[in-house]
């Protein structure tokens, strides 16, 4: 075992939305580093069974879950599965999420819950099922991808703005709520990442966002992944109730 596969072996990840982008590169970086990770996807199967390829091709351990996270049913199955292959998750990220961008007066009532339950309630839902065997074990690591959008929101994402600062503020009352247990939950929020999710914005809206990030290019799925992997691991125990920006200078 090489020294950063110690760092957190023996403890199990689960990741949201792992199939691509972000979650994608946090799994890949947690098995790097030792964890047994659980992929989660909700979709495509075959994306997912690819992370699972090259983590195992790299020495590590992995598994494929499916569910949406969106619902208290799909968050009951990935658990169960979870444990059943893996054992309980040690490690949460909180990674999945979707934007249904739109100006106020054109989005509908299904863009807004679309995104409530998909980037919100969804964080409720899988903390609430990881924190009883969190508990038990006096340890945790709750890391959710938020965004700079939660902070500093643009306009035409009412819905992913109020989502994104809601995880915010959810990071912070669980954080004090379970500090005495030695687990601790952060956030994470990025500016602009190279991943599906910039790359279907219109061209216009990506050389904005370029110009308007001083580093003067979008971030890499792996710029967020080393910070989580951060976040995960046994010397970040002080470090909670964090919202921690990533952006290249945008905010
Ligand atoms: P992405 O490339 O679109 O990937 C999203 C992932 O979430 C996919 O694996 C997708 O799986 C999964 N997912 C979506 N809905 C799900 C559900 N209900 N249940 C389970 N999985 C679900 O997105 P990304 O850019 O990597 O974003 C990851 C996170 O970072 C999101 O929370 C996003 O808001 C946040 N973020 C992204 C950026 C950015 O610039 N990219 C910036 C700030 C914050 P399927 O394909 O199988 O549905």
């Amino acid at each position: 075992m090489n020294p950063s596969q110690a760092q957190l072996s023996g403890k199990t990840a689960l990741v949201t939305g792992a199939s691509r982008g972000i979650g994608k590169a946090i799994a890949i970086e947690l098995a790097r580093r030792g964890a047994a990770v659980a992929v989660n996807y909700r979709n495509d199967q075959a994306a997912a069974d690819a992370v699972v390829g090259a983590i195992i091709a790299a020495g590590g351990s992995a598994f494929a879950v499916q569910g949406n996270v969106s619902d208290a049913a799909g968050v009951d199955k990935v658990f169960a599965e979870t444990a059943e292959h893996l054992g309980a998750p040690a490690i949460l990220v909180n990674n999945a999420g979707i934007t249904r961008d739109g100006l106020l007066l054109r989005m509908t009532e299904e863009d807004w819950d679309d995104v409530m339950t998909t980037n919100l309630k969804s964080v409720f839902l899988c903390t609430k099922a990881a924190l009883r065997a969190m508990m038990k074990a006096r340890w945790g690591r709750i890391i959710n991808v938020a965004s700079i959008a939660g902070i500093n929101p643009n306009p035409g994402q009412a819905n992913y703005a109020a989502a994104k600062a809601g995880i915010i503020a959810f990071t912070k009352s669980a954080a004090r709520e379970i500090a005495s247990r030695s687990i601790t939950v952060n956030a994470i929020a990025p500016g602009f990442v190279e991943t599906d999710m910039t790359a279907n914005l219109p061209e216009e809206l990506r050389k904005e966002g370029m110009q308007r990030t001083p580093a003067g290019r979008f971030g890499l799925p792996e710029e967020i992944a080393s910070l989580a992997a951060y976040l995960a691991l046994p010397e970040s125990a002080y470090i909670t109730g964090q919202a921690i920006i990533v952006d290249g200078g945008l905010a």
